[in-house]
């Protein structure tokens, strides 16, 4: 059992991960697009990170024999001017994911719900990661600048990035 509000902001994170999946989906498509093949590939595999969480979430709101309710995922941006925008745009999105996640972890804690407070510390966890993987990325690019070559070297380096599925259990 969860209480109604957890069962809410759990519902609705579901959703929330799996449309970052879907924005992340869109900027892997604008990067592959204007040549990014290495950065593509590292999007897309951000992408699929955010259904894995969007999944596990999923799965442990079962877990507490509840149903989610499922949300509309809204359809995200098209296109991006430059890779210089997205990583802002990823940076961004993280911080309120972030924020969204530690509303729930807050809420846990309110209500005394120990066990979905523990489930929700692997994703606080997570999100320190996130914003730290990828503000050390965009830190990069403003170093860049206008540095074609750099860009290139960069997107290299970001192909190297190997999805590795944080649920093995799940795939
Ligand atoms: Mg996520």
């Amino acid at each position: 059992m969860l209480s109604e509000k957890l069962l809410d902001l759990l519902s609705k994170q579901i959703t929330d991960e799996y449309y970052a999946a879907y924005l992340y989906l869109a900027m892997s498509a604008t990067a592959d697009k204007i040549g990014l093949k290495g950065t593509s590939k590292w999007l897309f595999a951000q992408a699929q990170e955010e259904m894995a969480h969007g999944t596990r979430i999923f799965q442990y709101v079962l877990e507490r024999g509840e149903t989610p309710s499922l949300g509309t995922i809204a359809m995200p941006p098209a296109s991006y001017a430059n890779i210089n925008e997205i990583f802002e745009e990823v940076l961004a999105h993280e911080q309120k994911v972030t924020k969204a996640i530690n509303t729930i972890a807050t809420v846990a804690m309110q209500e005394f719900d120990h066990a979905c407070y523990q489930f929700m510390m692997w994703f606080v966890d997570e999100q320190v990661e996130e914003i730290s993987s990828v503000s050390d990325v965009l830190d990069k690019i403003n170093m860049i600048g206008d540095h074609k070559a750099m860009l290139l070297a960069l997107d290299n380096e970001l192909g190297q990035r190997v999805f590795v599925h944080p649920f093995p259990e799940q795939a």
